[in-house]
């Protein structure tokens, strides 16, 4: 299933379900409905809640009343899919060519750090140029991982049971604030610098990422263009690696780290300016646009 949260006009938010290229709110499914709880939510809620598995099987058999009302895309203000995870967990220098790039040898254990919730826009939003802090908003297009279970010491060959589905996550970087201390978490977490979605595909339909290619647009120009499969260190050796310590629970994101050619690896830089677009596209998952107001 590929779940999106967001809303139509001055409606609550709630969750649609892609069907073909039209969304149907999950309210109007009463078989998906009847598993939900009353008063529902994103898709964190619904990891929460423990019934991601049987709402996929459930949306996999049902069909769709012919009374549900459809909508585009472009029809839904979309929130990112997950609203307060508990932990954003990003991993820096993933990909051998990035590494390079940043003047880093690739890495031999993962390089983790955390972002927080104040980040989190959805697909479509507009966000503000923070000038006031950032002469260098840079972008980092990403696989994300969305945790369906708690765990903790999660073996490898297991870790993939532990991951609900995947999707876009575009880690907005103050590159200057980043640089200017040892810690990285200040120039990683200004307000609303964590662009996250459009929506979740689950794993019973996406298995297996490494022929993803992942490729990072800014005003239409090509900036990034990878395969998932490239990642130094897999979603699934990633999670054998974190939760060894760190217990893993429902909803929260994994950023599996960004690959070549962020605006800060061009001479000269090459960083984000007001006005621009990026996009992230994700095959299978779809893109994630972020505008940056004049
Ligand atoms: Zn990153």
């Amino acid at each position: 299933m590929q779940l999106l949260y967001g809303r139509i006009g001055i409606d609550d938010n709630q969750l649609f379900t892609a069907v073909g290229d039209r969304f149907v709110p999950l309210s109007a499914i009463p078989d998906a409905a009847r598993l939900l709880p009353d008063s529902c939510c994103d898709v964190g809620q619904v990891l929460r809640e423990g019934v991601w598995a049987a709402l996929a099987e459930t949306l996999r058999i049902s069909s769709v009343p012919d009374f549900a009302p459809t909508f585009t895309a472009d029809q839904i203000h979309v929130e990112p899919p997950i609203i307060a995870p508990a932990k954003i967990i990003c991993v820096g220098h993933n990909y051998a060519a990035h590494a390079e790039e940043s003047d880093q040898e690739p890495p031999s254990q993962p390089v983790l750090f955390a972002k927080t919730s104040n980040t989190l826009v959805g697909h479509g939003a507009t966000i503000d140029y923070p000038s006031s802090l950032t002469a260098e908003l840079d972008y980092e297009g990403e696989l994300a991982v969305i945790i369906g279970r708690a765990g903790s010491h999660i073996r490898r060959e297991k870790a993939l049971e532990y991951v609900a589905g995947y999707t876009i996550y575009n880690d907005l970087t103050a590159r200057d604030v980043q640089l200017a201390s040892s810690q990285w978490f200040r120039g990683k977490s200004l307000d609303r610098t964590g662009p996250l979605g459009p929506s979740v595909v689950s794993t019973d339909e996406l298995r297996d990422t490494t022929g993803l290619t992942l490729e990072t647009r800014v005003n239409g120009e090509v900036r990034q263009s990878a395969r998932c499969g490239d990642m130094i260190f897999s979603p699934a050796a990633l999670i054998a690696f974190i939760s060894n310590g760190i217990s893993l629970e429902p909803g929260d994101v994994i950023a599996t780290g960004t690959p070549a050619g962020v605006g800060h690896s061009f001479r000269p830089p090459r960083f984000l300016a007001p006005g621009d677009v990026v996009e992230v596209t994700i095959t299978a998952l779809g893109t994630l646009r972020t505008k940056i107001a004049e």
